[in-house]
């Protein structure tokens, strides 16, 4: 049996809020690397890691591709590194890009980093001895805080992943106000959708394919498939010159981020996590719109945030009511708050006990601790202390997902239209 070798190309860290953008010099080195006769082996991948990461530009996403290792591996090594010397930006105190070359199989060890890349924190020193560890070739730009994200692009298996198409602005229009027609994206989501998703977000009327940054994406397409994908690019119209397409394999939208916990007191603060808790008080806005609660079980309590960017979703989130179980989706911040993703109901209270109804058709006033009931319009009066169950009605449903809008969503929240698959 004849074992096909790879060698696996991860870069990060090579944007700024100012321009560029790691999917958009990849798609660029893969055409470099077409030119000179190398082709990459299956779809580049976009692995977004962890979204509190301190020093990520805007989705702490890397990038990772793979070729065959062959006898044009040092030309593939040498137009990578220069397509990163000549696009990255590096006059931006933020930008440092890590480049990393590894012709070994995916191990366990690598599968560990990954994950703990996209749950916790890695520092470049700890990246460089764990890539030094494996035998991966480095390349460091100014600090190389890029190899952290590179060697975890490489690393993540894709379990479940979904694709993003990206479109690419010609260098001249970057910075510019997009050119899309908006009628055909809204065509586009009623063709495509659920295959496609995260197109438009129909309350806010936001279209969510178009970035709002200068970067050099014209616009995204995520999906379960890539046929979904090319009949999605065959709708959507732009007035404008594309320069490039690309179709990353990508683990957005897929809830990787998201550890299970058994209790309120396993989670950590700038962990992401599902548990299930009880809801303690009614949902209050504060100053700013953002809305709280708190959720406990047996081992604490946690304050629950659903806050004023999730728009409309506070309002779902203001029907909760104290006693009704939830299992919450979503991430510890900066103030120690539950940053709710999406919650499912587990058991609604969906009965309140009161005081009795008098014969008469009143409801009855306490007649005094354990002195029963009596009614203030006829008299009458009961001696039982029981209470009576009554039915509420309620706007949420039992066992159902309610989610934050797509113009508020993480990269790597899995919507409520891939919750089945
Ligand atoms: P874009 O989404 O536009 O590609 P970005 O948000 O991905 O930009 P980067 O410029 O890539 O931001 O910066 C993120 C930095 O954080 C990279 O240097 C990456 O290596 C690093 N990083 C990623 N994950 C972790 C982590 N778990 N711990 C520490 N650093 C991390």
């Amino acid at each position: 049996m004849i074992l096909i070798k790879y060698l696996h190309i991860g870069i990060d860290d090579t944007d700024s809020p100012e321009g560029m953008c790691t999917t958009y010099l990849a798609c660029h080195i893969i055409d470099e690397l077409k030119k000179a006769g190398i082709d990459i082996v299956g779809f580049p991948r976009l692995i977004r890691l962890n979204p509190f990461a301190r020093f990520k530009t805007r989705g702490n996403g890397g990038v990772s591709f793979k070729i065959l290792n062959d006898e044009k591996v040092d030309l593939a090594k040498k137009i990578v590194l220069d397509e990163v010397e000549k696009l990255a930006m590096f006059d931006c105190d933020n930008t440092n890009p890590g480049v990393i070359f590894y012709d070994g199989e995916i191990t366990k060890e690598m599968v560990d980093y990954s994950f703990k890349a996209i749950y916790s924190f890695i520092a470049i020193e700890e990246a460089e001895a764990f890539g030094n560890s494996i035998g991966c070739e480095i390349h460091k730009f100014k600090k190389g805080r890029g190899i952290i994200g590179s060697i975890a692009a490489i690393g993540l298996p894709l379990d479940d992943f979904t694709y993003e198409l990206l479109a690419y602005r010609i260098p001249e229009n970057q910075g510019t106000k997009r050119h899309i027609d908006y009628d055909s994206v809204y065509l586009m989501d009623k063709e495509t959708f659920p295959e496609t998703f995260e197109n438009i977000d129909y309350n806010e009327d936001y279209i969510a394919i178009e970035p709002k940054t200068p970067c050099p994406v014209l616009y995204g397409i995520r999906s379960n498939t890539v046929e979904a994908l090319k009949k999605a690019k065959d709708i959507v119209k732009v007035e404008e010159t594309v320069e490039n397409y690309c179709i990353f394999k990508t683990n957005q939208h897929t809830d990787m981020h998201i550890q299970k916990v058994d209790n309120i007191s396993s989670m950590n603060q700038f962990g992401c996590y599902e548990v299930v808790g009880t809801v303690k008080n009614r949902p209050t806005v504060i100053d700013g719109g953002h809305m709280f609660f708190y959720i406990f079980d047996e081992s604490g309590e946690i304050e629950c945030g659903a806050y004023e960017p999730t728009k409309n979703f506070r309002k779902i989130v203001s029907d909760l009511m104290p006693g009704d179980v939830i299992r919450v989706f979503g991430g510890i911040g900066e103030q120690n708050t539950f940053n709710i993703e999406k919650f499912q109901v587990i058991k609604l209270k969906d009965i309140e006990y009161k005081n009795p109804v008098c014969k008469c058709g009143k409801r009855m006033t306490s007649a005094g601790k354990n002195k029963g009931f009596k009614c203030k319009k006829c008299g009458n009066k009961i001696k039982s202390n029981k209470k009576v169950p009554i039915k509420i009605f309620r706007n949420l449903k039992n066992t159902q997902f309610y989610e934050t809008p797509v113009s508020a969503r993480r990269h790597l929240s899995k919507p409520i239209c891939r919750m089945d698959l």
